[in-house]
């Protein structure tokens, strides 16, 4: 019956209504195909959750998941999950993701820092497929995040094709694995040449993947960035520059990340704040280009131009700046995904995330309510305060401590590089 009901969401796309319901909990045994000698790579420095498995050499086989072992996924049209680890196969994305009860999720479709990656075979991608049915999610709200080293605006002919082709075979994989978005860094100028001639090379390698790759869905989503030295994309002009220099509009879009739009300047701790960046985004670029964000806290400050990445609350965006984002209704329907530390070395429960998950929920469901002008600002501030108490609480438990100093040693590691790896090659 709870399946049943996820479905019907996932299909209609609940993009009108704004309350949110529990959904009962998902309790019936789904049979879910488990991979068990298709460890292809290790994609993150994480391992994968379902190594109880048996082994059996060279074929998968069919087990059932206990589903009453994973969190409860709450039914809301705005759609929030994390970049969860694919370490041991992408299938393992889809249960690490149901896993911390996220309604969508981001997830590497190869090794992140490597030129050349195994293909997948033809078992990473039916169990993928499979998994995505039997834990209902929608492919709509999975946003593939593309290798580091790619830099389509390299102005070196030469390194540029070798970017290319590593983009080109992402989007093959995405478009195998039935996904419709990829989400990537659009580049940098390396100091070599001005922006407009890197954003030109960017926009060239967009339409020649979209010739490449004919009939494919997959939608090519820029991400904006922090700002930093010679990175293109911290200002949603660039962004839209890019766009009107691709041929096929229908396959291009915008992830925005929070953290990242925080670092370069725009300020969206208010709810003024908040609007006023959507709007500046709507004019630069425009609204239906939007096909995701990136829900961040920041380490650093308004306008640092330093992408370093925090959990919800902890940073200096704030809590009342994510109830802004998760009661607006422009941000319904697309993937919102949690790229914050996980904390989490040792147990790999990724509690961190689920209880980020659980509050963004809580935040998209009662917003309306907290933010209701008639309350008094304590009794606001009380209920704010309660829910970062409850992340700091499990990011204490996780072993995070210190996550508000920015030492890092317990970041997870791919998303820790996420935050430095603005020099691309
Ligand atoms: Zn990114
Ligand atoms: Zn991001």
């Amino acid at each position: 019956m709870a399946k049943r009901k996820l479905d019907e969401g996932n299909e209609q796309g609940e993009a009108s209504g704004s309350t949110v319901r529990r959904s009962t909990r998902v309790t019936k045994k789904a049979k879910v195909v488990i991979l068990e000698n298709q460890i292809v790579e290790k994609m993150g420095e994480e391992v994968e959750i379902e190594k109880t498995q048996t082994k059996k050499k060279g074929k998968a086989s069919t087990q059932a998941i206990d589903l009453s072992s994973f969190p409860e996924r709450v039914e809301s049209p705005w759609k929030v999950g994390a970049h969860v680890s694919a370490a041991g196969g992408v299938e393992n994305a889809v249960l690490n993701a149901s896993k911390i009860g996220a309604n969508a999720f981001a997830l590497f479709v190869k090794s992140q820092r490597k030129w050349t990656s195994p293909p997948l075979t033809e078992l990473n991608i039916s169990s993928f497929k499979s998994r995505m049915k039997e834990l209902s999610y929608n492919p709509k709200y999975v946003l593939p995040h593309g290798s580091y080293l790619i830099n389509l605006g390299n102005p070196d002919n030469e390194k540029r094709e070798k970017s290319y082709q590593c983009f080109l075979d992402d989007l093959k994989r995405c478009d195998a694995l039935g996904l419709e978005l990829y989400n990537f860094h659009p580049g940098s100028t390396l100091g070599i040449v001005e922006p407009s001639v890197s954003m030109t090379h960017i926009a060239d390698c967009i339409n020649r993947s979209h010739r490449d790759t004919p009939g494919s869905k997959v939608v090519v989503v820029l991400e904006n960035m922090a700002g930093s030295g010679n990175i293109i994309g911290s200002d949603f002009a660039q962004l839209g520059e890019i766009i009107r220099q691709v041929e096929e509009k229908s396959r291009v879009g915008v992830c925005l990340d929070t953290c990242h739009m925080f670092a370069a300047g725009y300020d969206i701790r208010s709810k003024e704040g908040w609007n006023s960046t959507v709007k500046s985004f709507d004019t630069h670029v425009g609204l239906k280009y939007l096909r995701g964000m990136h829900l961040n806290d920041s380490k650093t400050e308004c306008g640092s131009k330093k992408d370093r990445h925090d959990n919800i609350g902890v940073g200096h965006i704030s809590i009342q700046a994510f109830a802004h984002i998760l009661a607006d209704p422009r941000m319904q329907d697309i993937p919102l995904i949690l790229e914050t530390p996980s904390h989490e070395e040792t147990s790999k429960n990724w509690n961190v995330w689920a209880k980020e998950i659980e509050v963004l929920n809580v935040l998209s469901s009662s917003t309306l309510e907290i933010l209701e002008p008639s309350e008094p600002t304590d009794v606001v501030g009380a209920r704010f305060d309660s829910l970062m108490q409850d992340i700091r609480e499990v990011i204490k438990a996780a072993g995070g401590g210190k996550a508000k100093t920015g030492t890092g040693a317990s970041v997870q590691r791919g998303l820790k590089k996420d935050s430095k790896k603005e020099g691309q090659e």
